[in-house]
């Protein structure tokens, strides 16, 4: 079995037999054609269903993940909502507290209509977890490490708790992408990752994908759903994420020393009242962390002293990074959680999240340091 920087710098390559090219086709067509006897010899009738590039991206994302199967979507979204839509009705749901606000404000306003219960629980508290789980409970969803506030949820011990109680795990995998972070061999039973972030990692692709640890019933059940509701990546999208992939072992590398100096130097700093990294000695998951990760990723958020006004302000005079949601680019972002968020954010007030990019570490720090700079 090959190690991830391998798998990654080859994957798709296999040269095409009518060319001898090395890199991966695209291919575009929606139709393929049917054998005498109605027979696909190829596998393939029709785009939706299933198509030769989503299925050679696939096979990738699976080995970076060591899953059984892999399922690409158009958008994370729509892996973790077509996840979702293929629970019995009456299932309960545990949603960690710090997940992507997207699926939090997709609980609050699908799960009544597709019959499904659900309850939010800090992930970090064991205690918590197993005080919530009912008899009902299908699924706990953690985001690990977490979405802003980069808390960090033990993997193998979720997964003791979500087996015995018949139960699975799906981790949300995105800021650790599968170089940093393995579920699966944590006991994990999927893994979701928004492709449009690392995966892709030029900020110029959506996806999501579903990374399964068996090729099983709920695989399929998901595999089905996708296919009749129309959730499938076109093969262009899929074509981009097996390019970013290529480089992804590479990138991570750089965006982790990058991640590393940027936290080393604002929990230094005067007008920072906290920051969150799991590679700081002082996070308090940081021994989980260092425990089920490699690294400790690009993404980290900080608080400035002074609330939402100092926040805005410092993230007005930043130059380098620029002020745009979304991660995992190749330039550095910075973002104010809680205004993007709305109305019903837990995000504090005075935090800023970094998707911290690939520049020269020196240079982000002397921008982070004239933008803290008093005025
Ligand atoms: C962006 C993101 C998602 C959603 O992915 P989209 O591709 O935007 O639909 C889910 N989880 C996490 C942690 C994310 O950062």
């Amino acid at each position: 079995m090959s190690r991830i920087e391998t798998l990654a710098a080859r994957a798709g390559s296999h040269p095409d037999p009518s060319s001898g090219a090395l890199s991966p086709p695209l291919q575009l067509a929606t139709t393929f054609e049917h054998g005498p006897a109605a027979e696909l010899p190829h596998g393939f009738l029709y785009q939706r269903y299933d198509n030769p590039t989503q299925r050679d991206t696939e096979q990738v994302l699976a080995a970076l993940d060591g899953a059984a199967r892999a399922l690409l979507f158009p958008t994370g979204m729509a892996a973790g909502s077509t996840l979702l839509q293929t629970l019995p009705a009456g299932s309960h749901v545990l949603l960690c507290d710090d997940s992507y606000f997207s699926f939090r404000v997709l609980a609050r306003e699908q799960f009544p209509r597709w019959g499904l219960e659900y309850s939010v629980v800090d992930f970090t508290d064991l205690d918590a977890v197993r005080a919530a789980l009912r008899p009902e409970t299908a699924l706990l969803w953690a985001e690990t490490p977490s979405n802003p506030l980069l808390k960090v949820a033990d993997i193998a011990a979720l997964a003791e708790l979500a087996h015995a109680n018949g139960a699975r795990l799906l981790v949300d995998g995105t800021f650790a992408s599968p170089v940093l972070q393995q579920p699966l061999a944590l006991g994990a039973d999927v893994v979701l990752h928004s492709a449009t972030k690392y995966l892709g990692g030029h900020g110029d692709v959506m996806g999501g994908v579903l990374n399964f640890a068996r090729d099983d019933a709920h695989a399929a059940a998901c595999h089905g759903l996708r296919l009749l509701a129309g959730a499938t990546a076109s093969p262009f999208a899929a074509w981009i994420i097996l390019r970013g992939v290529r480089t992804l072992p590479a990138r991570m590398a750089w965006h982790c020393r990058n991640a590393q100096a940027v936290a080393q130097f604002l929990v230094g700093h005067a007008r920072v009242a906290k920051v969150h990294f799991p590679g700081l000695a002082q996070h308090p998951q940081h021994a989980v962390a260092a425990r089920q990760m490699s690294d400790f990723g690009g993404m980290l958020s900080f608080e400035v002293a002074g609330g939402r006004s100092a926040a805005l302000a410092v993230a007005a005079r930043m130059r380098l990074f620029t002020n745009a949601t979304s991660l995992g680019s190749t330039e550095s972002l910075v973002e104010h959680r809680a205004s993007v968020e709305g109305a019903t954010s837990t995000t504090p007030e005075g935090l800023l999240r970094l998707s911290v990019g690939l520049e020269h570490p020196d240079d982000l720090l002397a921008d982070l340091d004239q933008a803290l700079a008093v005025t």
